[in-house]
């Protein structure tokens, strides 16, 4: 048997800038190369010994084989002797890149997008109360699960607080054929509607059907929500007579957010409305009211959400970053202690980014510090520190109003000028210029987490996404593990919560529980 080389020999290496390198390795040693960068290291280690090995063993293999790998050329090489099957390790960039975190990185987050998108429990961005979208048939079922023999009508609201000129809206009313609307919460025909006065306010719902409950209206009842979500956008109201109300309780879909005590006289939706809500169990002149849309929509505060796909969870996507900081969770601001960076200087030298400012713009800047100088008459040598503090403000964030009447002066202010040549800049080479007396601050709009605040109203369990992705990878393998849905939503949730917790459980058996997947 031969005995192995003690050598790996490369004769002609001559790959990228590698000249004709011939060179002995000893074998079963460690080799370290070091260098100059460009100076040919990764050329020899990786194109040359690595490539060749590579490409030996891949002809080693059947024809069959070969066909799945990729094909290696052969490097720039006389001969190498005495080589050893090959296997490269490249140290991988860490990308010190705030848009990319563990989460990201580790495709956890765009399961988790994909799940919160899916089967995440949407919430209204202003008041919190839980959103719900209600189709035809889930509609028709909650009202057919009121006492038989319930009086009921369903509504179409039209017109909420508005003032002016409502004859459009009435015009249409009529030529549709309607002949009853309920004007703040009051019950009116039609045609003695031409007259509502100026200036006030008005709600107006038109009434689309007024029924009797019994099985047999089920499709009447369809038809009926049908036509209310094309006059009002998807929203129905269904109103029933409070004595029935009151024997039945609550509907299995909504709990009116008043109780379901029945209504008196007195409380209209008008006085509801007063109070700045439209609670979904409204009660109006012995009616109780149910309101449903067919969006996902707060009839609470009329707001709509929009369509919540994936990529309104990414904070990579123009569709989910919060606006304020496009998504980094952080802004930029012009920092008090970066701009004066010595107050022991005097004023004129104390303004750090005025120091590299051209003449003729430094002229001018002197100029206006003078003038405040005299109008505080103090001397323009004064250290900043020991100005006035009506001075040093005014300095910093320029006069207001006020300022400019008692001291007779007018300045724009360090920051305030720092600030709008920024804007004017516009590129990120000119805005680069001012970034040393800038520092990060919390975005005020999503306070760090990143998104919009409506996929930030979308919740599993209680928790949003940016929660989640908050939590260490210890706990998040344990939430994701004792996650469950049930029904539809654990039918497409399941697949998704298998990748995530086959990830989670990854890191965290690597020893690596205690990061968080936020972390970059
Ligand atoms: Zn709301
Ligand atoms: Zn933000």
């Amino acid at each position: 048997m031969a005995s192995e080389p003690k050598y790996i020999r490369i004769v002609g290496a001559s790959q990228h800038n590698l000249q004709n390198v011939t060179v002995e390795l000893p074998r079963e040693r460690l080799i370290v190369l070091t260098g100059l960068s460009g100076s040919g290291k990764s050329s020899l280690a990786f194109d040359t010994i690595y490539a060749e090995g590579q490409r030996k063993y891949v002809e080693s293999l059947s024809v069959h084989a070969r066909h799945f790998l990729e094909q290696l050329s052969k490097p720039e090489v006389e001969y190498i002797e005495g080589l050893p099957p090959t296997l490269a390790i490249e140290q991988r960039a860490a990308a010190a890149n705030p848009r990319s975190t563990v989460a990201t990185t580790t495709e956890i987050h765009d399961f988790l997008r994909v799940l919160f998108a899916r089967v995440g429990i949407p919430h209204c961005p202003k008041c919190g109360a839980r959103i719900h979208a209600h189709t035809v048939d889930q509609i028709v079922d909650a009202v057919l699960s009121y006492p038989p023999e319930t009086r009921i009508m369903l509504l179409a609201p039209l017109v909420r607080r508005q003032a002016g000129d409502l004859h459009a809206v009435l015009r249409r009313i009529q030529r549709e054929g309607f002949v009853r609307a309920r004007v703040n919460g009051e019950l009116r025909d039609v045609k003695d509607l031409s007259e509502l006065p100026k200036g006030r306010k008005f709600d107006i719902d038109v009434v689309v059907d007024r029924l009797v409950l019994r099985p047999e209206i089920r499709p009447r009842l369809a038809d009926a929500i049908e036509l209310s979500f094309s006059l009002s956008d998807g929203v129905v109201i269904v109103s029933r007579a409070a004595d029935a109300a009151r024997r039945e309780g609550r509907s299995p879909l909504e709990t009116p957010a008043n109780g379901t005590t029945p209504a008196n006289g007195a409380s209209s939706a008008a006085a509801v409305a007063n109070h700045g809500k439209a609670p979904r169990g409204a009660q109006s002149n012995g009616w109780l009211d149910e309101t449903f849309s067919e969006r996902y929509a707060c009839t609470r505060c009329g707001i709509t959400l929009p369509e919540l796909s994936p990529r309104a969870f990414s904070f990579n996507s123009p569709y989910g970053a919060c606006q304020t900081c496009g998504g980094l969770g952080t802004t930029l601001r012009f920092d008090e202690q970066l701009v004066i960076p010595n107050d022991n200087l005097a004023l004129a030298n104390a303004i750090a980014p005025w120091a590299t400012a051209q003449r003729d713009v430094a002229a001018s800047q002197r100029a206006a510090l003078r003038q405040l100088c005299a109008a505080f008459d103090v001397k323009p040598e004064t250290p900043f520190k020991n100005l006035p503090d009506d001075l040093r403000r005014i300095v910093l964030y320029g006069t207001r109003p006020a300022d400019a009447k008692r001291f007779g002066i007018q300045f724009e202010g360090v920051i305030p000028n720092l600030e709008r040549r920024t804007k004017a800049a516009g590129s990120d080479g000119g805005r680069s210029r001012f970034i040393n007396y800038q520092s990060e601050h919390v975005c005020e709009s999503c306070h760090g987490a990143r998104l919009r605040p409506e996929p930030l109203a979308v919740r599993i369990g209680d928790r949003n996404i940016h929660q989640l992705v908050q939590l260490p990878i210890a706990q998040a393998t344990k939430l994701f593990d004792e996650m469950s849905f049930t029904g539809e939503a654990a039918v497409i949730a399941e697949p998704i919560l298998r990748e995530v917790r086959q990830r989670l459980r990854f890191m965290d058996a690597v020893g690596l529980g205690y990061l968080t997947l936020d972390r970059p």
